[in-house]
């Protein structure tokens, strides 16, 4: 057997290497995000159309499908697994799902389960997320202007956002703040988002939006590069950049001044591809091995196949064996096209 030698909290473990997912450039696939729902209870202006056309309902895999195809990831070295949507906590009886995966945990077989939620649903759950082993959460939030988010979200309600941010701390939960720069949006107020999230013990990342997904507005009006944001918030902060790592493509700098961290996650800017680490699973059981390609795999075929995870786990190797090296987003007035025609709804970011 070739094995290799992990070291996980302390133990060293000896693994058969032939069983995990290496891609063809060497990047070991150890970071799932499973989009467990396409449906959402807002209506973000750069990520969804108001009126959107959702997957039939018979589409879906269950909840149990979902998790027979996460044990499958897991035993093929998946070590990190991130639920989203769609907003994952409208799914119907997700809190399945999560029990299922914390088992995976305290067995040993996952090391985190975390997931990114708008948080509108977060104050019902925030208990029972962190008593099936969840330490860690991203709450996407852009704005702290009650009508401002309305405006963004198109059906959000800002209270109840803050409701759950406020109940998944009291529940020990580690958030972290994920905002959208947008510029003539939000541009203005970074600087107060980021005194707000780190005066509360939150980190804060920034993202530049993405050209994903047909919607009503024109991106161009609102990208905003992140090195000019990083310039501006340069005037007021002393920004140095630092080695910590969450997993993810965020690069971290330190604020002097708050004494928090601010993450910067440049998909256009900065091309993070070379260290990718995960691949994106939807609802309907599609495997798509980058975020901004459209090659994807088909499992839901294979897993209702058999019951035996054999010819599956075949079907997830050739995918891992097609990931591609990276992405090409572009954000320009002669590029105002999606570059890959889904939604981040779909694939969940
Ligand atoms: N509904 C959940 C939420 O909003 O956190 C999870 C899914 S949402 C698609 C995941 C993240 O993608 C959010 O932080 C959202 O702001 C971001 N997002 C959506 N559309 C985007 C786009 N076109 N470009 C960049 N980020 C986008
Ligand atoms: Fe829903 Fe998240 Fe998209 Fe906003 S970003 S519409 S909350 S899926």
């Amino acid at each position: 057997m070739n094995t290799a030698a992990i070291v996980r909290s302390g133990a060293t473990a000896l693994v058969d290497r032939s069983a995990l997912m290496i891609d063809p450039f060497g990047r070991a696939i150890t970071y799932l995000r499973v989009s467990v729902t396409d449906r959402c209870d807002f209506r973000c202006t750069y990520c969804m159309a108001e009126h959107m056309t959702f997957l039939p309902k018979k589409d879906l895999l269950t909840l149990e499908e979902l998790h027979r195809l996460c044990s499958a990831f897991i035993a093929k070295g998946v070590r990190k697994l991130r639920l989203t949507g769609g907003e994952p906590l409208v799914r119907k009886n997700i809190m399945f799902l999560v029990r299922e995966l914390g088992r995976e945990i305290e067995a040993g077989r996952l090391d985190e389960l975390t997931l990114t939620t708008n948080g509108s649903q977060l104050a019902k759950h925030a208990a029972e997320l962190a008593e099936c082993g969840v330490r860690r959460i991203n709450v996407s939030l852009d704005t702290l202007d009650p009508a401002k988010f309305h405006q963004i979200t198109r059906w959000g309600d800002l209270g109840k956002v803050i409701e759950g941010i406020d109940a998944a701390q009291a529940a020990g939960i580690k958030v972290k703040i994920n905002a959208v720069a947008l510029k003539g949006f939000n541009d203005a107020e970074i600087p107060d988002l980021m005194r707000w999230a780190h005066g509360r013990d939150m980190d804060l990342t920034l993202i530049e939006t993405m050209p994903m997904g047909e919607i009503e507005e024109d991106r161009t009006d609102h990208y905003m590069p992140l090195s000019d944001m990083r310039r501006k918030l340069e005037e007021q902060f002393t920004l140095s950049d630092i080695a910590y790592k969450t997993g993810g493509p965020a690069r971290y700098l330190e604020v002097a001044e708050t004494g928090g961290r601010l993450g910067l996650i440049t998909p256009m800017t900065h091309n993070f591809c070379e260290s990718c680490n995960r691949v994106r699973l939807t609802c309907t059981g599609t495997l798509y091995m980058c975020l901004g390609q459209n090659d994807a795999a088909d499992l839901r075929t294979a897993l209702r196949s058999s019951d035996d995870d054999a010819y599956l786990g075949q079907v997830i190797d050739e995918a891992i064996g097609r990931k591609p090296k990276g992405h090409d987003f572009i954000i320009d007035r002669e590029h105002n096209r999606p570059a890959v025609a889904r939604h981040m709804s779909v694939t969940g970011g």
